[in-house]
């Protein structure tokens, strides 16, 4: 069993449909995907179509954005009632203000390097939950970068000049919110250096405190070193274990498949969420 719980479409920052996502995922010979788009479920329905199509097992789900003392964090729900009012309020106010923010980075960013919102909207799909990757794929049709990786590296870093924030609930105000919309709460590439710094031990108790069900220990972004620590972490906490691919299609190297989840904390997810894995 091949099982992959972290892939993006065009209904966020992946580059493919979501049909294709899910064809892509067959065809790397995945019996599982799940479809975790940033902030948004409008994957879904394409998504189960094609994963019924393709005889490939589905999960669906959402990559909720979040923050730890004005970091950002990003926590996997699965299997959670689309309709529930406490996740959908936390992420209908995440998209909102990632848009207003992402207008603000294209005011910044314009005044060095002239790019107009208009260059931006025509690199999404309608819809989309909006980021900076689609900013860098405006930049990158502009001729300003070779690729999207360039432009993370230049303009559009973190800790960066043009760096705008957006609005995202508290780490243990995510977790509650997917717990409170039947969903199963898995904090995604906790031990992620590269993308700044990660969250003390204390906000994974806290988190756990509220519900959290398990750690993305198997990212590409987690050194050996985080793996270790994060698979103690997970132990003396009773959290399950994931590992994924985060693939955004030629958005980023990732691969489908390249980390993968096994069949036992797959069926814990299935018994902890709300709606069935689609087979
Ligand atoms: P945002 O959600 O707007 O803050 O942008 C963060 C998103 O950008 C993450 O979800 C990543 O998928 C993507 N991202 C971060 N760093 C890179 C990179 N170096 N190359 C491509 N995409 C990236
Ligand atoms: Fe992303
Ligand atoms: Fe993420
Ligand atoms: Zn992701």
């Amino acid at each position: 069993m091949r099982i992959d719980l972290h892939t993006h479409s065009t209904a966020s920052d992946g580059t493919g449909a979501p049909g294709d996502v899910v064809a892509a995922a067959a065809a790397a010979g995945l019996d599982v995907v799940a479809l975790t788009d940033h902030d948004t479920t409008a994957g879904w329905q394409d998504a189960a179509e094609e994963a019924s199509r393709r005889g490939i097992a589905l999960v669906r789900g959402t990559e909720v954005s979040a923050q730890s003392e004005g970091s950002s964090i990003h926590v996997l729900s699965y299997l959670h009632d689309p309709r529930a009012p406490a996740l959908l309020e936390e992420t209908t106010r995440a998209r909102a203000s990632r848009e207003t923010r992402a207008r603000r980075m294209v005011e910044l960013i314009a005044a060095d390097l002239p790019i107009t919102w208009e260059d931006v909207l025509a690199q999404t799909a309608p819809g989309t939950t909006i980021g900076r990757p689609h900013i860098a794929d405006a930049l990158v049709a502009s001729g300003y970068f070779p690729d999207r990786s360039a432009a993370f590296a230049d303009v559009l870093a973190s800790g960066g000049r043009y760096h705008v924030h957006h609005y995202a609930p508290s780490a243990a105000v995510a977790v509650e919110a997917i717990r409170a919309s039947g969903g199963v709460a898995v904090f995604a590439h906790p031990g992620a250096e590269v993308k700044g710094p990660i969250v003390p031990d204390r906000v994974v108790r806290e988190m756990a405190e509220a519900g959290l069900a398990g750690l993305e220990v198997h990212h590409r972004d987690h050194s050996l070193h985080q793996r270790e620590r994060l698979l103690a972490l997970a132990d003396e906490l009773g959290l399950l274990v994931t590992g994924s691919s985060d693939y955004h299609g030629a958005g980023k190297p990732n691969v489908l498949g390249e980390n993968t989840t096994s069949p036992e904390a797959l069926a814990r997810i299935e018994e902890l969420g709300t709606l069935p894995v689609l087979r």
